[in-house]
């Protein structure tokens, strides 16, 4: 099969077409033939300082595909549409993908976006709910709205809790997606600190929760923004991970619950159950029109290069799909 590997670890230039034996399923697991993967940011650290997680020297973490084969202990059929999280091996002709992790395709989805939701739809449902712990009547501070992750996460908070939704992005194009995908507040973070307009915005109480992207670089503005008994949740680092001088007082005088997490390297226990019940509770948003999958781009299979250069430019707004297969 052709599959996407890099040559070493590095920049873009690094990634190349090659070819390589299709893989067999054990008897949990399922084949498919990938139709879409989608470019995620975990593929660009990968890509450049391998971290150990994937098990498979092919980069990409989500597929919608075909089963073409399946092991004995499996519940689904040679030809059923699914979508969902592997463990690396996206970026192929065929991927192994355990067979609790799939999710049936909502009929009314194109492949492409079912290749958009997994990596950043389960990540936002769940550092909303299972870590966030975000309640309706709540305000969550949603960072890099118009990214992949940020438009998930202003969906799911407003479809499921009716929340208050403050998002940050770089651009006036990306807010106005922002704010038609629901959010009730939009600031460029280009004019300026942030803090002072979410503390306006909340009734200088600040919000309960942030979902936290960036990192270092926002570490003093989130600490004003959030409110007493306030959640944040790290989940990437964007704007650097060394923060020089904190004061832990400032934690515990607001009482402030931080948490880490990332995604790929869960269990594939935790996985299969974010999974289940995602696709009970969000699956029927998407068949019902309340949320949608945000596709910035689609890249033929080839143009992988110059698919990791238009996610490291911050040029999309939602997901940079991967066409793998028509
Ligand atoms: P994405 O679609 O590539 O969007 C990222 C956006 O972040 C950029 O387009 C840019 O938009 C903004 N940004 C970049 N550098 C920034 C900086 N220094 N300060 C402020 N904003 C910056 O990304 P994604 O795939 O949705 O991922 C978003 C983040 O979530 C990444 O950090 C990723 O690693 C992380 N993530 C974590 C997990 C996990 O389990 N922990 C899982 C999935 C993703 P602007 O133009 O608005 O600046």
């Amino acid at each position: 099969m052709r599959a996407i590997t890099i040559k070493q670890p590095g920049g873009p230039e690094q990634l190349e077409l090659t070819e390589l034996p299709i893989p067999e399923p054990q008897k949990h697991e399922l084949l498919i033939k990938v139709h879409a993967t989608a470019i995620n940011r975990t593929d660009i650290i990968n890509r450049e300082t391998p971290l150990g997680y994937l098990q498979s020297p092919i980069l990409g973490v989500e597929v919608s595909g075909t089963i073409v084969a399946l092991g004995s202990e499996t519940s689904y059929k040679v030809g059923d549409s699914v979508m969902g999280l592997v463990n690396g091996g996206a970026y192929a002709e065929y991927v192994i993908m355990p067979a609790e992790r799939a999710m049936l395709v909502p009929e009314k989805l194109s492949m492409a976006e079912a290749a958009a939701i997994p990596e950043v739809f389960l990540t936002a449902y769940q550092t909303l709910f299972w870590i966030g712990h975000l309640a309706p009547s709540e305000t969550v501070l949603i960072h890099a709205g118009a990214s992949g992750v940020g438009t998930a996460a202003i969906q799911l908070a407003k479809q499921l809790t009716q929340a208050k939704v403050l998002t940050t992005a770089g651009s006036e194009d990306k807010l106005t997606v922002c704010r038609s995908l629901g959010a009730d507040f939009t600031f460029n973070y280009h004019h300026g600190d942030f803090a002072r307009h979410i503390l306006e915005a909340t009734n200088q109480q600040g919000v309960n929760l942030i979902l936290d992207f960036v990192g270092s670089s926002y570490w003093h503005q989130n600490l004003a923004s959030i409110g007493t008994d306030g959640r944040w949740v790290l989940i990437g680092t964007l704007g650097g991970n060394v923060v020089s001088a904190i004061n832990l007082f400032d934690l515990m005088a607001k009482r402030i619950q931080l948490t880490g997490t990332l995604l790929t390297p869960r269990s594939d226990t935790y996985k299969a159950q974010l999974t289940k019940e995602f696709s009970h509770v969000v699956l029927p948003l998407f068949s019902d029109n309340k949320v949608k999958a945000v596709i910035d781009s689609v890249f033929p299979f080839e143009e992988i290069q110059e698919a990791h250069r238009h996610m490291e430019d911050n040029k999309n707004i939602g997901k940079i799909i991967l066409q793998v297969s028509s």
